[in-house]
């Protein structure tokens, strides 16, 4: 039987948010275990375009309303940790883009110029060209709108590496979880038979956690799993595109980010309307048949005969949506003991964390004195769908 162990916050998964928020916890002096029953970012986040959203493509749709959204502020957060001088240390990861980028393939619809021209958009878009192009659009067939936004595109493998090393000795290889409770309160969770008793216990297992809350006898807060039918190639002629390629609709057509590989190839991982309701009804040969036919026709310049392909099919998971719900924010819910939630954008987890945090300061919750902890089993860092599918 292995020993008890007494800790200030119990964290369950390890994607972005549980890894951000352990980090942030420890460097503010909580003790911290985070259990992981997979791989570290294995779930959503290594699948993610990593693109840290300041919300421009959300205005889009009229749905950032202005600066009290905490999306907007996401982008210097990020800047900030890279660079080593923020409120996690991610310095030497690597910044795959500073920038990404909208780009309109013909002329721009009336409703995207009064999109340009709007509040929400001013001084974070600046209009590029020439050499200023992303170097795939640098082509003289290349007839459209390229805008430059202040949103970067980072490493997950390396952000995921980098906050694992942040966890110290307090990341957990665990498969079996059972609520540990105290005159009916939750006091911690058993943990493949060890006690692991917590001043508070955070859920934050993406597509996990509605599972684990039914396991605790649980149904609020209620999740929904958003399906995506994401296509990746990877070849030679495919140049460095982090762009979203605008149609017209309230979403982009196409979202195109660009990811190295082991071999130091690169691979263009496709999301945006092409991954979603009718991509997620086409099987994979249609799905690439689709994007090749896209492609094709968008950036005809692009040679793709020697290209491979590949499809991913994953859920996004996040808060059931109800009026309650914000959507350029993270979304956490309280119990007592027990928080739950969802940072519902990988840009997002530094929110996550603050509302955590909030609520420990809130419930004066302070770092208390526990024993060092034991050598734990560590769970090993996740692979991205590039290195699973196209190695
Ligand atoms: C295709 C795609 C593209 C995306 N692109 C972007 C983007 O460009 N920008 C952006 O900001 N966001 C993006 N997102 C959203 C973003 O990836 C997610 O919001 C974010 O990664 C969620 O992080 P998380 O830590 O909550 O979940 P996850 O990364 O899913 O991590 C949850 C972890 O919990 C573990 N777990 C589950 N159950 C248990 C259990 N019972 N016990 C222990 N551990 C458990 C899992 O194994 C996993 O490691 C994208 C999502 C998808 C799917």
């Amino acid at each position: 039987m292995s020993s008890a162990i007494s800790t200030d916050v119990l964290i369950v998964g390890a994607g972005i948010a549980g890894l951000w928020l352990n980090a942030r916890l420890r460097r503010l002096g909580y003790s911290t275990v985070l259990v992981e029953n997979a791989s570290l970012g294995g779930g959503q986040s290594l699948k993610s375009q990593a693109i840290i959203h300041g919300g421009a493509k959300y205005a889009l749709h009229g749905a950032l309303t202005g600066a009290s959204e905490a999306i907007a502020d996401m982008p210097r957060r990020w800047r900030e940790a890279l660079a080593g001088t923020g409120e996690v240390d991610l310095g030497g990861v690597r910044v795959l883009s500073q920038a990404h980028y909208l780009w309109s393939p013909g002329t721009l619809a009336g409703n995207l110029t009064s999109f340009f021209a709007s509040k929400a958009v001013r001084g974070r878009v600046d209009q590029v060209k020439g050499n200023d192009l992303p170097p795939a659009l640098q082509d003289k067939g290349f007839k459209g709108k390229v805008y430059r936004l202040a949103e970067l595109v980072v490493d997950t493998p390396g952000v995921i590496e980098r906050l694992a090393q942040l966890g110290g000795d307090g990341l957990l290889a665990g498969e079996r979880l059972e609520p540990l409770q105290e005159n009916g309160q939750l006091v911690g969770l058993r943990v493949d038979g060890r006690d692991i008793r917590a001043q508070r216990v955070v859920l934050s297992a993406g597509a996990g956690t509605a599972d684990l809350l039914a396991s605790l006898g649980i149904d609020q807060p209620a999740m929904q799993r958003r399906p995506l039918h994401m296509i990746l190639a990877k070849g030679a002629s495919l140049k460095p595109l982090y762009a979203h390629c605008l149609g017209g609709g309230t979403k982009p057509r196409i979202t195109v980010t660009t990811h190295p590989c082991a071999d130091g190839q690169w691979v263009w991982y496709l999301g945006g309307d092409i991954a979603e309701a009718d991509g997620v009804a086409r099987t994979p040969a249609e799905q690439i048949a689709t994007a090749q036919k896209e492609l094709g026709q968008l950036l005809p310049w692009i040679n793709l005969s020697q290209v491979q392909w590949a499809t991913l099919r994953v859920d996004r998971a996040e808060p059931a949506q109800s009026g309650l719900v914000r959507p350029d924010n993270a979304f956490l819910a309280e119990q007592g003991a027990l928080l739950v939630g969802w940072p519902t954008k990988l840009a997002l987890a530094p929110d996550f964390a603050d509302r955590v945090i909030a609520s420990l300061e809130r419930d004066h919750i302070k770092p208390g004195s526990h024993d060092p902890l034991p050598a734990l089993p560590r769970p090993p860092l996740g692979q991205t769908p590039w290195e699973q599918l196209l190695p």
